[in-house]
């Protein structure tokens, strides 16, 4: 299938121009950014940061503006535009009839609009049928969650499914790769931790219980559990880490019963092949040091999630460490994997 990227010089942009090549299904076929990178070739417009050689193809490719006319070619759209512009910008091709996957914040809370991650809840984009943005259908939005909400969420499902949720507190030790590029200035985040992160922590409550709600008929039963954020930037590179303590609803009497929920919980999508579905979606570490960014952020291609320090707590019921790729897993890798998907369950075709 042929796609387009929209937002392509950006950092999460810049990654799924790298996670795609290769792509036994997706074939990038055209660029989108702003005016300021329109009209040249990628390789000028875009200050590269990946750590491998920009492939000679996407080198010479003209970076287009953001108008549907612009990629009538393409299949779909993956979107990593900023969240000032997505709005605007994704509405308009999927109201020309071109689906757009998004990263942006912009559609995640729209009730006809999927916040997906596969493994979690794959019977969301049945949603798809009840957007508008087209007569025929053929125009739709699926999101994919925020970088903390993604390690979050995936890390709660089964002690969601097996003990229910009360309440978590939470707090983030966040990537700088996660704002982006420029990004944090380097003499605020070097050597330091920043308290705070513009907008974050509104966002994690809300799209945790949109991803564990329950699709009733067309629209979502979503839990009630409170949800106590802090989201911190800390100069890694690369892996969001999250301290979580979860209140459940019926505690489990031992550790043993904790891991049992994550080992013997079925992947809805362990069947399906998705090329960039992690062999083992659960990586969990019993050496208390573990898991760490920069040792474990890469594993099974930055899209395992990882789970470390699981023990029962003094305050609430249980407390454990989640961490994840937060520009693969979390963002561009995530997106790719919302793509397969949608192409097994013939949204995209
Ligand atoms: P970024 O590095 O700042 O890139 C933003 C992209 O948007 C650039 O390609 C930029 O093009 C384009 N853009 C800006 N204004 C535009 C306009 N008026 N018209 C068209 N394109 C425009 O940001 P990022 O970190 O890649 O994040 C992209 C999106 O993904 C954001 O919505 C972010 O919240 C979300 N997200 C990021 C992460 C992460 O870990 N970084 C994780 C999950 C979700 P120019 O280069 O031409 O300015």
């Amino acid at each position: 299938m042929k796609v387009g990227i929209l937002g392509a010089t950006g950092a999460v942009g810049q990654k799924f121009i790298r996670l795609l090549q290769g792509h036994p299904w997706f074939e990038i076929e055209a660029l989108g950014a702003s005016e300021r990178s329109a009209g040249k070739k990628y390789k000028d417009a875009a200050n590269w940061i990946e750590d491998v050689v920009l492939p000679d193809y996407v080198k010479e490719m003209t970076v287009k503006t953001c108008e549907p006319s612009e990629f009538s070619e393409v299949d779909f759209v993956f979107s990593g535009l900023d969240s000032s512009v997505a709005g605007v910008i994704e509405k308009a091709f999927a109201s020309a009839g071109i689906p757009v996957i998004s990263n942006a914040k912009n559609y995640r809370q729209d009730p006809t609009v999927p916040l997906l991650i596969p493994e979690i809840n794959p019977d969301h984009t049945e949603l798809i049928k009840t957007q508008t943005f087209t007569k025929d259908g053929s125009g739709w939005i699926v999101t994919n969650p925020n970088c903390v909400a993604v390690p979050l969420a995936i890390s709660l499902k089964p002690l969601y499914d097996a003990f229910g949720i009360e309440a978590l507190i939470l707090t983030t030790m966040q990537a700088v790769s996660g704002a982006g590029y420029p990004g944090v200035a380097s003499l605020d985040i070097l050597g330091n931790v920043i308290p705070f992160i513009s907008g974050e922590e509104p966002k994690v409550g809300p799209e945790t219980r949109k991803l564990l709600s329950t699709l009733e008929g067309a629209t979502l039963a979503k839990p009630h559990f409170p949800v106590q954020a802090t989201a911190t930037r800390v100069p890694t590179i690369n892996g969001h880490m999250i301290s979580v303590t979860a209140k459940l609803e019926n505690p489990p009497a031992n550790v043993e019963e904790l891991k049992a929920a994550y080992n013997d919980w079925k992947n809805p999508i362990a069947d399906l092949d998705l090329p960039f579905s992690p062999k083992k979606l659960y990586k969990l570490h019993e050496e208390e040091q573990y898991p760490q960014p920069r040792l474990h952020a890469d594993a099974e291609n930055g899209m395992q999630l990882h789970i470390g320090r699981l023990r029962k707590a003094e305050v609430f019921d249980v407390s454990f460490m989640a961490m994840a790729h937060n520009t693969i897993r979390g963002a561009a890798g995530g997106a790719i994997l919302n793509a397969e998907l949608l192409v097994k369950k013939g949204f995209l075709k």
